[in-house]
């Protein structure tokens, strides 16, 4: 018998399920035929979810920590225990001495009743910006007012399409078939990574732009169509502020600099302006990009440049970076609470390992949900001990990750498969889905919310949990569905909750004076060039990306694959060749303080100053990661990683960091 199902992995594509249970096991996926976006087809990742729910090494009992050891303790002593402590910490200390630290590795809407939970205690210290892409969302913000991507489906009424940074056959991949229908309805189709992807066989041009140049590249673009007079006047005049200054400020930038430092030659930079320059343009852009120092900036020139061309608001143009009407469509405050805080710090979970020990008063209870920050975070060698001198720690998780092997309580959740609930949380696409429950949990795991209600009886607070899970969904939802549409996504799965398919069609922005905003970019500067110019001369060193992995979403996927990935680190072969390493030969990688062991391979077409790794499949390598924040939405800066890299000699095996027991 087909359920309903949705995956509820952070990812672009925001998948429906259909789910075979048979003699009360769940024993097949697919994706849901009806879906208008994802259409039927699910990618490895989501089928690897039926891997996670059956693993034999899932957890299914509370675990306490004991000495070194970890021992099964009843659900009913573990909850005392922790309620405990997290009435005494309270007493002592205030509210924001409970340190609430998660993630999106489930985006089921009722994954909020945590936050309910400590705003009805009085407050939290919260973890806040996402490693992925609070800066590109800051840009997006101060430029058009929020982020907004126009329906795939009107992609084939684009001239040219630039995939800038997003690498949507590994991170997006239903969005192929709407790029090949394009393609075939005769839009250009341009490539801009320092990555290769086994989409540039069907791009039109492909440009290898150096790691980090992509802001000055935007910017010689732009320089290109106002030299041309190839802009749209109506919409720097009518609907933009800050024009004059930003074309005074690009106009004047050394074009021979922005390409150098942009790593892009002149002829590839001329088929590049002439895509530019025949609107409407639809840029796609990903996010790694946005993970430096400037990354917020190298947004804003890109949204800068699409809007010279007139191409936002225009069917098949826009500047599509994440599709944030959807979380802002939802009413999450009246789930979450903010208003009952007495008291409220943040730390990012870019910079917590720096920020944590500044904390006054420090925190004294750790609650970590639907994350691995030890596997996930900037400097996460540092982030280990910080973590491992709070009095208290509490993780919920499925597995026992890098994070829980340092807890004192270990609580085994439920899956999407053994809950109901509502998932909001595509980056791409206007629909919610809906995730039966399907079959109970096994031995004697459970969902979040239960645990969040038992805590909550114990400490005083049951009477914010009276409602049932429906009333908290209507709560977040009922201003925007109606019945119709409720009775639509319990029997289909999904529904529309963004009806705009054109973003900005109207060219009024969110912005406080309803304008797009052009900023002034900093590679206008020469000063700023500079700063971005690769190091000259000692022993080589190389920019480490550590990307999306192919095979996993972050992490998650390496505690069930039938076949972990294995840790590598992909090079130019040019580059292998100059540092006379051979593919497969085992290497170091060492910013000086920490240091990585990892397999040598060949990526050919990759920018020879890059080092990739897959993040989160990668042990280790956020300890070569930097902690500091990029110059908007308080993002991460994890690409401003220069790394050097030698052969492993036999002596050196055990100063590298490598996987710690995972259970
Ligand atoms: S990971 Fe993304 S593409 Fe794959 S099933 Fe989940 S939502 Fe769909």
């Amino acid at each position: 018998m087909e359920r309903l199902s949705a995956c509820p992995l952070n990812c672009f594509d925001g998948c429906s399920l259909l789910a075979t249970v048979a003699g009360g096991r769940l024993v097949d996926l697919r994706g849901n035929p009806d879906h208008p976006i994802t259409r039927g087809q699910i990618c490895g990742r989501g089928r690897g979810l039926l891997l996670r729910h059956r693993h034999p090494k899932r957890l299914t009992r509370p675990l306490k920590r004991v000495g070194d050891r970890f021992v099964p303790v009843p659900w009913e002593t573990a909850l005392d225990e922790i309620a405990e402590r997290i009435r005494a910490a309270i007493d002592r200390f205030g509210p924001t001495a409970i340190l609430y630290s998660y993630d999106y590795a489930s985006g089921g809407l009722l994954t909020l009743l945590e936050e309910r939970l400590w705003n009805r205690l009085g407050g939290m210290t919260e973890t806040v910006s996402t490693l992925c892409w609070s800066a590109g969302l800051e840009a997006q913000r101060l430029d058009l007012g929020g982020a907004r991507t126009s329906d795939p489906a009107l992609l084939p009424l684009a001239k040219g399409i630039v995939l800038w940074g997003r690498n949507a056959a590994t991170t997006n991949v239903h969005l192929l078939p709407f790029l090949r229908q394009a393609r075939a309805q005769g839009s250009r189709l341009v490539h801009i990574n320092p990555m290769p992807s086994p989409l540039d066989r069907e791009a039109d041009l492909v440009v290898r732009v150096r790691p980090g140049g992509d802001g000055p590249l935007a910017v010689a673009a732009a320089q290109a169509l106002l030299e041309r007079g190839a802009f749209d006047r109506t919409f720097v005049t009518h609907h933009a502020a800050g024009f004059e200054a930003y074309r005074a400020a690009v106009l004047a930038a050394d074009r021979a600099a922005l390409l150098r430092a942009a790593d892009v030659d002149e002829e590839t930079f001329a088929r590049l302006v002439d895509v530019f320059a025949t609107p409407p343009v639809r840029a796609i852009l990903g996010y790694g990009f946005q993970r430096y120092r400037l990354g917020g900036a190298t947004v804003r020139a890109i949204d800068a440049l699409i809007a010279l061309t007139g191409s936002v608001g225009r069917p098949g143009g826009g500047v599509d970076y994440a599709h944030t009407a959807l979380g802002e469509s939802i009413a999450a405050h009246r789930i979450t609470r903010p208003d009952w805080r007495r008291a409220y710090r943040t730390v990012t979970r870019a910079g917590q390992a720096d920020e944590i020990p500044r904390l006054d008063p420090p925190p004294a209870i750790l609650y970590v949900a639907r994350a691995n920050p030890l596997a996930q975070a900037p400097q996460a060698d540092r982030l280990r001990d910080v973590y491992r001198s709070i009095p208290t720690k509490i993780v919920v998780d499925f597995f026992l990750t890098e994070t829980a092997a340092v807890a004192d309580y270990v609580l085994p959740a439920a899956d999407n498969f053994e809950q109901a609930d509502i998932y909001v949380s595509s980056m791409w696409h206007g629909y919610i889905q809906y995730g039966e429950a399907l079959v109970p949990p096994p031995g004697e795991a459970k969902p979040e919310r239960w645990i969040v209600r038992e805590l909550a009886r114990r400490l005083g607070a049951a009477d914010a949990f009276r409602e049932s899970d429906e009333a908290f969904w209507r709560l977040a939802l009922d201003d925007r569905m109606t019945e119709a549409d409720w009775q639509a996504l319990f029997t289909r799965g999904f529904v529309r909750l963004v009806p705009e398919r054109i973003a900005w069609e109207k060219r009024t922005f969110a912005t406080p004076d309803g304008r797009f905003h052009f900023a002034v970019p900093p590679w206008a500067e020469r000063t700023a060039l500079a700063a971005e110019a690769p190091e000259a001369g000692g022993p080589r060193r190389y920019r480490l990306l550590s990307v999306h992995p192919r095979r996993s979403l972050h992490g998650q996927h390496r505690f069930f694959a039938a076949r972990p990935p294995a840790p590598v680190a992909y090079l130019a072969p040019e580059a292998l060749a100059r540092e006379g390493i051979a593919p497969g030969a085992r290497v170091v990688l060492t910013d000086g303080r920490a240091r990585v062991e990892v397999a040598a391979a060949a990526l050919p077409g990759l920018h020879p100053e890059a080092i990739v790794v897959e993040e989160g499949v990668t042990p280790g390598i956020n300890a070569l990661t930097p902690s500091g924040l990029a110059d908007l939405g308080r993002g991460s800066t994890q690409y401003e990683a220069f790394v050097r890299i030698a052969p492993l000699r036999p002596d050196e095996r055990d100063k590298t960091i490598r996987e710690e027991a995972l259970g």
